[in-house]
């Protein structure tokens, strides 16, 4: 019994809305055009000064003593673990509900990702499953604040502290979030940034590090760019002249254009204005959902004050007649356009190659059958808002299991 999409959910029915709604988009305004125009008139494209001003602005955004700014939060997530000396052999710990690059920087650094399962109520890594985890290997904890709420940070430093393990926060989804009255980005020993449009604040690509360990901001440095030392530290003692340089590790070339910088600049302009909207649209579908027993909620802890980036519906599958896929069809028929967050990291073929088997971490293969993400983006409007409700609602209701 196929439902044809395209056609209303629900027989008979009018759709939610008459134009298509997306699960993410970004905000652009005439301030963040014309930052990124003032850079192509006047300034260097890259290696400039809107590179350090931007680090300036997230160490005064999180608190964190230093930040190196990176073409992307995949780049950023290799060179926090490259600086936290993960090699051949080692164990990093992490989330399967992700994306894959959490995982990847450990491959590309020839370690061995170690999935632990998840919380089943606020869909985080479970403290309790890293510390299970560890091993005579492990070297690192990849936590990841998934969909902008705070992991459980002070609980996973501990772990890392009692081992001697470096923590590292893949916060591509928690810029605004605060944990415990301090805002993430100055907790973990290394946080990782995104700036991809479908983030809360974007350079169109970009990502960061942000920490405040000095010889770890040295090492970062460093492999942003190439393993080569800059010339300004090497002036008292030159071998050669003026132009010599120095490679003194295998790095890469992670670094971020100005103009892109110019433009997350600007946007970190808007953050506290992104942040109250994205709350105040969270407060809203929370509480039309909370109502409704076919769907729950995902739980906040009392430690996170948190700006969303992703809003998760997640279905109570004994209280509806249709599975996941349907429900999804469901809303694409009423023009909201949804996607899914995320495939367990282990399922990707690639990781099955490598021998990961299904079955690793039962909560988070459970959350992957059971949830959609919803529109949630700053210029959403309160009737884009409602209709998405309106539709989520329309389709539980007339979907519920008696
Ligand atoms: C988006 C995202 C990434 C990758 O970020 P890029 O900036 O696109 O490299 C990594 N981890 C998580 C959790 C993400 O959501």
């Amino acid at each position: 019994m196929e439902r044809e999409l395209g056609k209303p959910a629900i027989a008979g029915g009018i759709p939610a809305r008459d134009t298509k709604i997306y699960y993410g988009h970004q905000y652009i305004d005439e301030d963040d055009v014309q930052a990124v125009v003032q850079v192509l008139r006047y300034q260097d494209l890259t290696c400039g000064p809107k590179i350090g001003e931007l680090e300036r602005r997230l160490c005064e955004i999180t608190g964190a003593k230093y930040a190196v700014a990176c073409s992307s939060d995949t780049a950023a997530l290799h060179i926090a673990c490259l600086a936290a000396g993960v090699a051949e052999g080692d164990e990093v710990i992490t989330t399967p509900i992700t994306f894959a690059a959490s995982a990847n920087c450990a491959l590309y650094c020839g370690a061995r990702p170690v999935f632990a399962d998840i919380d089943p109520e606020t869909y985080n890594i479970d403290p309790e499953k890293v510390a299970q985890a560890v091993g005579p290997k492990t070297k690192a904890v990849m936590a990841v604040d998934y969909t902008g709420q705070s992991a459980k940070l002070d609980e996973l430093l501990e772990i890392c502290r009692k081992n001697g393990l470096t923590l590292i926060e893949d916060g591509a989804h928690v810029i605004g979030t605060r944990y415990r009255g301090r805002p993430n980005g100055s907790i973990a020993d290394m946080t990782t940034f995104s700036f991809h449009p479908v983030k809360t604040v974007t350079g169109g690509e970009g990502g960061a590090v942000t920490t405040n360990d000095e010889s770890l901001y040295r090492k970062l440095l460093l492999y942003r760019s190439h393993g080569i030392t800059r010339a300004e530290e090497l002036m008292e003692n030159v071998p050669d002249g003026p132009w010599y340089y120095e490679q003194v590790a295998l790095g890469y070339n992670y670094r971020l254009t100005d103009i892109q910088a110019a433009l997350i600049i600007s946007q970190l302009n808007k953050l506290p204005m992104f942040s109250r909207r994205r709350k105040e649209i969270v407060a809203k579908y929370d509480e039309a959902f909370a109502r409704l027993p076919q769907l729950s909620v995902q739980k906040e802890i009392p430690e996170s004050d948190t700006t969303r980036h992703l809003y998760i519906l997640r279905l109570v599958p004994e209280k509806l007649t249709i599975g996941r896929r349907q429900f999804f069809d469901a809303l694409a028929a009423e023009n909201v356009c949804c996607n899914v967050h995320y495939i367990p990291v282990y399922y990707l073929p690639y990781y099955q190659k490598l021998g990961y088997r299904r079955g690793l971490c039962p909560n988070a293969e459970k959350l992957y059958e059971e949830i959609i993400t919803l529109p949630l983006y700053y210029s959403m409007t309160d009737r884009d808002v409602d209709s998405v409700i309106e539709a989520v609602t329309k389709i539980a209701v007339y979907y519920a299991r008696q």
